[in-house]
């Protein structure tokens, strides 16, 4: 059987740019699936449907077409009816209405089977909000990864910085802990530890140290 890892945790703890790496380092695939939800939102923005009241929404998951493939560097693409938006899902519009759309349980079904049926026949290490709760409940490893609200807005502001992205550091922690709120107080498969996870916390190491602790917990753990 293929072995599961799932990672959750708030936004921002680095779980992509962690679990790239350990992925690489043990030979299992990636799977963010914050970008599924990215793509949603994207196709709601694109089309101006509102995620409240949701019955717009749910009209629109009948209409798109949502699918996850690998390039040739085995870096994860997102599809939104064949065309590759995974560069257009990285703004904070798209990070908000990921967030808010995601709260709809028609979302949350339309995305079930499609990350589950990535775990079923390869490795992988899959990164979300609650793979470990609902996902993936029987993933042999399961990890909770955070850190504070603060060091999160941080990292997240020098990495669009990076970009070339004029972004205001108070609004990204604004943006943080709206985020925060929105995911651990839906009703539907809200952000919370899953029982018998592992918690880890990067507030006070870097990347490195935390790339080296999730492949420990990993190699401890199957
Ligand atoms: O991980 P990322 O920040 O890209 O996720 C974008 C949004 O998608 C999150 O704020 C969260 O609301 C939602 N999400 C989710 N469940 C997942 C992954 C992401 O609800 N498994």
């Amino acid at each position: 059987m293929p072995i599961a890892v799932a990672l959750d945790g708030p936004a921002g703890a680095g779980k992509s740019s962690i679990a790239k790496k350990a992925a690489k380092a043990l030979d299992y695939i990636y799977i963010d699936t914050g970008a599924l939800y990215r793509t949603i939102g994207l196709a709601a923005a694109r089309r101006n449907v509102e995620p409240i009241p949701s019955n717009e929404v749910e009209k629109l998951l009948s209409e798109i077409k949502v699918d996850l493939t690998f390039n040739e560097q085995g870096e994860q693409i997102v599809l939104l009816d064949n065309e590759d938006v995974s560069g257009l899902i990285r703004t904070p519009e798209a990070s908000m209405m990921a967030s808010k759309i995601s709260a709809i349980p028609a979302v949350r079904a339309y995305l079930l089977d499609l990350q589950r049926s990535m775990a079923k026949s390869q490795n992988v290490i899959m990164d979300g909000r609650d793979i470990g709760t609902v996902v993936l409940p029987d993933a042999q490893v399961k990890i909770f990864l955070t850190a504070s609200p603060e060091v999160r807005a941080e990292r997240r502001y020098k990495e669009l910085v990076e970009k070339g992205m004029n972004v205001n550091y108070d609004d990204i922690l604004n943006d943080v802990i709206e985020r925060d709120y929105n995911d651990t107080h839906r009703e539907t498969a809200p952000l919370k530890p899953a029982d018998g996870c592992i918690i880890v916390n990067t507030t006070d190491i870097d990347f490195e140290q935390s790339v080296k602790k999730i492949i420990s917990v990993i190699k401890e753990n199957v």
